[in-house]
C-alpha cells in the first residue's frame, strides 16, 4: 500500500527527473514526505518595516521602506563599489553593492519608494547593508507582511538553480496538493489538553508562517509530536521487556552481608547505599533489570559494581564487567581483585592481550561456573566467551559501546537475560538522559565520599607565568606532584607537538632539580609506559602531556592539574581532566591557562569551570553551549536526527512530551483504546518506514 506522500519528488510539478536527481543526492529528499519534513531552519521577518533610526548593526535581517536620494560610484577598477543614500523621514543610510554595479545601476532611481530588505553592517563609521535586496514599493509588498521561510541548500544546489526561494515554491505547491492528506497523528484529547495546533495547520504553517504566533504553534506542535513519539517509543519498549524478559530473581543476601560485616573498606555514602538498594530491588524484581547508573569521576562506582555482583554470585550465577579500554580494564581489575580475594571469590582478566593459555582456561572455568567474575574489554564480546549462567553483566563508560553490543552481552545467557548494569561518569543532562536511555532506569550517586576537599580550580593568563611556577614549586616542595596538560588535535598535530615540546623545556629549565616525564600519543607504547610508571611510582614531579591521560591514571598523590591552552578544550574534557587530581586525602587544584583573547564561548566554558565543580551543571552548560550532537554517545544512538526539535533547548516540551506518552501507557498499554487509534496509526507508517521513523505521510 503507498500513500500519497510515497510519490516519487520527481511527479511534483516543477521538478522533474533532473531536479529530482539533485535532490535525492544533495538533501536525501526522495518522496512528498520527505519534502515536506524539510523544515526551514529560520525566517526572515517581512512583517515589519524598520525606521532608519532605529537601526543598529548587530540586528538580523530587516526590512526598511524609503527612497534613494543620490547615488555614486567610488573606488575605482576592480575595487570600485556602488553606495546607494537611502532615506525615510528618520534618516539615512548606506546601501552597497561590490558585484553587478553596471546591471543594479540601470535598475535603480532616485526618487520613487522602494522596500529594502537586508542584514545591517559596519564600514568604518557607518552603518550600512551590503547587497540588499531592492524592490519598488507596491500595495502588495506594503501590506504583505509576510514571514519568508530560509532552507539549507548546497552550493551544488545554488549552482543549478535551485534555491531557498525555488524550496519554497515546491513547498507550496506541495502543500496545496498535500493538505487534505495530512493525517492528525495525536489523539484529540492530547491535542485539546496542550492546546497544540492541528497537525495539518502545523506543516502549512511552518513552511509558510501566517504570522509571528501561528509559526510559534506550528513549531512547538511539531516539537511536541517528534518528542511524544520518541518518548512514547522508548517506553513502549521499556514497557515490554519488563512484561517479556523475566530476570533471574536474586534474594539471598548472604555474601553481601557478609562483605558488609567483615569486608567493608570504607564507610559507604548515602548516595552508595541508596543506589545498591535500587538495584538490588531490581535484582529481585523478577524482571530483567536494565539500569544506568550515573556518578562523576571518584565518586566511588567500582565498589558498588562489586557488592551487585555478589547479589548475583551469591546465587549461583556469575558475574562480567565491560571497560571500553585495557587501561581501564586493567585499573577495574586491579581493583576488585582486592576484594574478590577477601571473598575468596575467583576472578579474571580478558583483554585483546591475553595469551592463548589463559584464555583457554577462562573459557573452561567460565562454563563449568568455577570463574565468578570475569573483567575485559570488547574481548568479551567473542562468540566463544560462554558462561555457565551469567547473571549480571556491568558496562563501564557506556558511551563508548553502541547499543549493538549492550544487545550482545544480554545474549549471554541463554535462558534467561542477565541483569544490566551501565555505569558512566560523563554525567549527562537530565534532557538528553531521557532520550538516550530512555528505556533504562536511571540511579545517580551525587555525593563524594567524605573527607574529599573540593578541587579548587583558578584562571591565569599565560602571563602570570612565574607566579603559577612558584606555586607548583610550592606545591612540589610539599611532596605532590603535578600534571600539565596540553592540547593535541590531529588538524594542528604539528604544531601541538611542538607546543608541548616547548612547554617541557621551559618546564625543566624552571625546574632543573626535579624530574620531570613527558607522555604524548605519538610516543611508543612502552615509552609510553615507562614514562607513566615513573610518575605513578612518584620518581618524577612532574608530568607533562596530552589528553593521553584523560582516563585511566589513577595517582592520588598528584595534586595539581595545569591546562594549557584551557580555551581549547571543550567543557567535558576540562572536567574530565580535572577529574585526574582531588584523588587524595590533599586539597588539589586546577589551574587553567589562557591567551588574554578569548572567545564568547570559552570565557563561559573558563566561568564554568572555576565556579563549579558539579558535573550535572557543567554538562548542562555544555548541552546548551554546543548542542546534543556533540555531546558524546549521542551519536551513535541514531536518535539525534531530530527534525525539529532541540534537546539543548526544548527541555520543557520534552517533559511534556513524555509525561504525556507515559500515561498514555498507563491506561493503555497496548494502544488498542479507540481513542487512542491515531497514535496506533501513526506507529504503523513509522515501522513502514525504515528510513525515517518519524515522518509523518
Ligand atoms: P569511579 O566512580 O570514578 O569509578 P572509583 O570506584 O574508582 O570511582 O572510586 C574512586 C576512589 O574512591 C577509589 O579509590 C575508591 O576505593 C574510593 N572510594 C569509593 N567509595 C568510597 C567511600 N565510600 N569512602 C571512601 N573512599 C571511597
Ligand atoms: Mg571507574
Amino acid at each position: 500500500m503507498t500513500g500519497f506522500f510515497d510519490n516519487k519528488i520527481e511527479f511534483l510539478k516543477g521538478v522533474g527527473p533532473q531536479r529530482a536527481a539533485l535532490l535525492n543526492k544533495e538533501l536525501n529528499i526522495f518522496t512528498y514526505a520527505d519534502l515536506i519534513q524539510y523544515y526551514p531552519f529560520r525566517y526572515e521577518d517581512r512583517t515589519k518595516f524598520y525606521k532608519i533610526a532605529e537601526i543598529r548593526e548587530d540586528m538580523p535581517f530587516i526590512q526598511l521602506k524609503g527612497k534613494i536620494r543620490y547615488m555614486e560610484t567610488v573606488g575605482h577598477a576592480r575595487r570600485q563599489r556602488l553606495v546607494a543614500y537611502f532615506g525615510d523621514d528618520t534618516g539615512e543610510i548606506q546601501l552597497v553593492w561590490f558585484k553587478g554595479l553596471q546591471w543594479i545601476l540601470k535598475k535603480l532611481r532616485t526618487n520613487i519608494d522602494y522596500v529594502v530588505f537586508g542584514k545591517p553592517g559596519r564600514i568604518g563609521r557607518n552603518i550600512n547593508i551590503a547587497h540588499p535586496e531592492i524592490e519598488v514599493l507596491t500595495e502588495k509588498n506594503e501590506a504583505g507582511g509576510y514571514l519568508q521561510p530560509v532552507y539549507s541548500t548546497t552550493e551544488t544546489l545554488k549552482n543549478r538553480y535551485v534555491d531557498s526561494k525555488t524550496i519554497s515554491k515546491l513547498q507550496r505547491t506541495l502543500i496545496g496538493e498535500a493538505f487534505r492528506h495530512i493525517h492528525e497523528t495525536l489523539p484529540p484529547n492530547l491535542v485539546n489538553q496542550y492546546s497544540l495546533l492541528a497537525k495539518n495547520l502545523a506543516i502549512a504553517n511552518i513552511h509558510y508562517p501566517e504570522g509571528q504566533q501561528m509559526l510559534q504553534q506550528a513549531t512547538y506542535r511539531l516539537k511536541f509530536e517528534e518528542l511524544f513519539f520518541i518518548q512514547l517509543r522508548l517506553l513502549k519498549l521499556k514497557l515490554t521487556r519488563q512484561q517479556k524478559f523475566r530476570g533471574i530473581v536474586f534474594n539471598n543476601a548472604d555474601l553481601l552481608t557478609n562483605f558488609y560485616n567483615q569486608h567493608l573498606p570504607f564507610e559507604l555514602t548515602g548516595a552508595q547505599k541508596r543506589v545498591i538498594k535500587e538495584i538490588y530491588r531490581d535484582m529481585r524484581s523478577g524482571s530483567q533489570m536494565n539500569r544506568l547508573l550515573q556518578g562523576d569521576v571518584g565518586s566511588g562506582k567500582t565498589i558498588v559494581a562489586f557488592i551487585c555482583m555478589l547479589i548475583a554470585i551469591g546465587h549461583g550465577s556469575q558475574a562480567a564487567i565491560m571497560a571500553p579500554t585495557e587501561i581501564l580494564a586493567n585499573q577495574h581489575y586491579n581493583g576488585l581483585k582486592d576484594y574478590a580475594s577477601k571473598m575468596k571469590l575467583d576472578i579474571a582478566l580478558l583483554t585483546g592481550s591475553s595469551k592463548t593459555a589463559e584464555r583457554k582456561e577462562i573459557h573452561e572455568k567460565l562454563l563449568n561456573g568455577s570463574l565468578h567474575i570475569l573483567v575485559g574489554t570488547h574481548a568479551l564480546l567473542e562468540d566463544v566467551v560462554q558462561f555457565e549462567n551469567l547473571g549480571l553483566a556491568v558496562i563501564d563508560e557506556q558511551h563508548r559501546f553502541g547499543v549493538a553490543q549492550r544487545a550482545k552481552l544480554w545474549r549471554k545467557n541463554e535462558s534467561t537475560y542477565p541483569h544490566m548494569l551501565v555505569m558512566t561518569a560523563t554525567p549527562i543532562p537530565r534532557t538528553l538522559a531521557m532520550t538516550l536511555y530512555g528505556d533504562l532506569d536511571v540511579s545517580v550517586i551525587d555525593e563524594l565520599p567524605a573527607g574529599r576537599k573540593a578541587i579548587k580550580t583558578m584562571h591565569h593568563y599565560d602571563a602570570n607565568r612565574l607566579k603559577v611556577f612558584g606555586f607548583l614549586k610550592q606545591q612540589i616542595e610539599m611532596g605532590r606532584q603535578v600534571y600539565m596538560v596540553y592540547p593535541l588535535i590531529e588538524e594542528s598535530a604539528k604544531m601541538d607537538l611542538k607546543h608541548l615540546e616547548d612547554g617541557y623545556e621551559s618546564v625543566n629549565r624552571a625546574f632543573p632539580d626535579y624530574a620531570i616525564s613527558i607522555v604524548h600519543g605519538k610516543m611508543k607504547a612502552d615509552a609510553k609506559e615507562y614514562e607513566m610508571d615513573r610518575f605513578v611510582k612518584g620518581e618524577t614531579k612532574i608530568m607533562v602531556a596530552t589528553t593521553v591521560i584523560e582516563v585511566g591514571v589513577n595517582v592520588p598523590n598528584a595534586t595539581v592539574m595545569v591546562i594549557e591552552n584551557a580555551e581549547r578544550f571543550g567543557l567535558a574534557q576540562l572536567h574530565q581532566l580535572r577529574g585526574r587530581v582531588g584523588r587524595g586525602g590533599d586539597q588539589s587544584y586546577c589551574i587553567l591557562m589562557t591567551d588574554y583573547k578569548l572567545s564568547k564561548e570559552a570565557k563561559t566554558r573558563i566561568k564554568t569551570m572555576v565556579s563549579t565543580t558539579d558535573g550535572f551543571v557543567i554538562a548542562d552548560t555544555d548541552l546548551k553551549l554546543r548542542g546534543p550532537g556533540d555531546i558524546s554517545g549521542t551519536q551513535q544512538s541514531g536518535l539525534m536526527d531530530l527534525s525539529i526539535a532541540d534537546l539543548g533547548k526544548d527541555g520543557q516540551i520534552l517533559q511534556l512530551a513524555r509525561s504525556a506518552a507515559e500515561k498514555i501507557l498507563e491506561e493503555d498499554p497496548t494502544l488498542s483504546l479507540a481513542k487512542n487509534k491515531n497514535i496506533a496509526a501513526q506507529i504503523g507508517r513509522q515501522k513502514k518506514s525504515v528510513v525515517n521513523w518519524s515522518r509523518i505521510s
